[in-house]
């Protein structure tokens, strides 16, 4: 529903800012390695079975790595299909994300969809100063893969 309830850009700077804050906590840091030792990741095995960019399983489609999920009511569907990143973003924000907004995925993993695994950002620009900053985070040991 574009006519949904939008963020005035103070909230979604807000929101950003609070997800830089989680990201880079040691705490948020475990729940991810946690995760990624099997838990929530039930789709793990038909992900490497199925071909690229190939119809994998009901209403799901993988491209680069990226999982693609049917929706077509959606307002921004191409093709009956909408990034599942973005619809997991916007099941968590209970809203829909503008076309502007990007949705990074924190372990640089297309397909970890864990919301816990999410980061949103209200521009490009926002997202690529992320990865500027994300350089030096690296160099100091930080974690922070990326693949957008
Ligand atoms: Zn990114």
């Amino acid at each position: 529903m574009r006519e949904g309830r939008k963020h005035t850009p103070e909230e979604l700077e807000k929101m950003s800012a609070a997800h830089r804050g989680v990201k880079l906590s040691p705490e948020h840091r475990a729940a991810i390695s946690a995760g990624q030792k099997g838990l929530h990741q039930p789709r793990r095995a038909e992900a490497q079975r199925g071909p690229k960019n190939h119809e994998w399983k009901g209403g799901l489609k993988k491209y680069m790595g990226y999982i693609r999920q049917q929706s077509p009511d959606h307002p921004y569907a191409k093709r009956g299909y909408v990034w599942q990143h973005r619809l997991v973003m916007e099941a968590h924000l209970g809203r829909v994300l503008l076309p502007s907004e990007v949705v990074h995925h924190i372990n640089g993993k297309a397909g970890d969809n864990r919301i816990e695994n999410l980061m949103l950002f209200s521009s490009k620009e926002e997202h690529a100063k992320y990865h500027h900053f994300g350089l030096y985070l690296r160099k100091k040991g930080f974690q922070n893969e990326h693949k957008n």
